[in-house]
């Protein structure tokens, strides 16, 4: 038996332990907890990352949305068209900034909303689109730009599991009018707490941004608005900033555990993930789907593999939203993947013998 934890962030730190501890030090001695050079430092090397001309550093992924929504001026009586196959917080924003959330279901191939259904549920009330990029994977931004520019609707991108995927040359976060991250401790670029932040080409929309998630402050004790306190903070910039010249060589591993874990799946018939056309995929989760997830979960347990489901209740069919009537059958696809998705261990530091050890339990299981 070989122990398989889902993910290992402690093997990441000991790893770059010095730069870490130096950088967080540095941070308190020149009490920069709040703004200043670490968080400017962060935005800089974080938009070149991107390719984008401008980076707001926010409290954390969820945020992004919402400040990104709001400066966008998307509020009350407006739609937001999202995908039913996500974490809460793609469609909690649009609610925070007091809009509507509108589901659309995922494409069985790819996770991503399934651009053929999207159109129908424009109405003259939708005013935006936010596509995730689920796992890691690029949603089809070509196609959701079209329809976008179609029904003169803005885009905002949850990257929150995409850092660095990219599509036709262009990064996630560039094709839209707002790409969001989180750098919460799990995700591919992770703070040691929360953390996340905006990126944009458009310098109106950036300083807006910024206004919102700082108080709508023009300068001090001087706002223009009420926005909210969502800042990011220096020792979390610092961190990211510490992490940052990492990311590629990370992303490249579990690419490179991806492709170990596709030859060692091959065969048994099950659907595994994959670079979309001309993109890059960058392996946040490794996610397969079977029938008989509890008992496939457990087995795996008992061989030491750790593994996760993401997600366990379609967004639609939250308890969060029951009041809201969304219909199960507009969502076929989510609602089966529900029942059946099952992500296997994933992250950088994974050994070769570590995915050896899953694929051979794997197939025994299903055998
Ligand atoms: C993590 C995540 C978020 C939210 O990020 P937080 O930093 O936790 O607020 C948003 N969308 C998706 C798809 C995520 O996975």
């Amino acid at each position: 038996m070989i122990k398989v934890p889902f993910a290992d962030l402690a093997a990441q730190y000991r790893a770059i332990k010095r730069e870490i501890d130096t950088a967080i030090a540095d941070v308190i001695e020149r009490c920069a907890f709040v703004g200043g050079a670490p968080v400017s430092g962060f935005e800089a090397a974080f938009a070149a990352f991107a390719g984008t001309a401008h980076c707001v550093g926010v409290g954390n992924g969820t945020d992004a949305l919402r400040v990104a929504l709001s400066a966008l001026g998307i509020g009350p009586g407006d739609e937001v068209i999202t995908v039913a196959n996500s974490f809460i917080a793609s469609s909690e924003a649009i609610t925070m900034a007091g809009a509507q959330p509108v589901f659309v279901d995922c494409h069985p191939d790819t996770y991503t909303i399934d651009v053929d259904r999207l159109a129908a549920d424009v109405t003259a009330r939708t005013r935006a689109i936010i596509p995730v990029h689920l796992y890691g994977r690029p949603a089809d931004m070509p196609a959701i730009m079209d329809v976008a520019r179609q029904h003169g609707l803005k885009v905002i991108e949850d990257c929150a599991q995409a850092h660095g995927a990219h599509l036709d040359g262009r990064k996630v976060g560039t094709f839209g009018d707002a790409g969001c991250f989180s750098f919460y401790p799990g995700k591919n670029l992770g703070a040691y707490g929360d953390a996340g932040a905006i990126v944009t080409d458009d310098p109106d929309l950036a300083a807006r941004m910024r206004k919102w998630a700082n108080h709508g402050r023009l300068s001090k004790y001087d706002h223009e608005f009420e926005g909210i306190n969502s800042r990011l903070d220096g020792l979390q910039a610092a961190v990211l900033s510490a992490k940052l010249p990492f990311l590629e060589g990370w992303t490249e591993s579990r690419r490179r555990a991806a492709r170990r874990y596709g030859e060692g799946l091959a065969g048994t018939g099950l659907a595994l993930p994959g670079d979309p056309p001309n993109g890059r995929h960058v392996y946040h989760l490794y996610v397969v789907r079977l029938a008989e997830r509890a008992r496939v979960q457990q087995e795996l347990a008992q061989a030491g593999i750790s593994t996760g489901v993401h997600y366990p209740v379609a967004l639609p069919n939250l308890t969060a939203y029951r009041s809201r009537g969304y219909r199960p059958a507009d969502f076929p696809v989510a609602m089966d993947y529900q029942d059946t998705v099952l992500s296997l261990p994933m992250f950088p530091e994974i050994t070769d013998q570590q995915v050896d050890w899953v694929c051979e339990t794997l197939k025994g299981v299903l055998a």
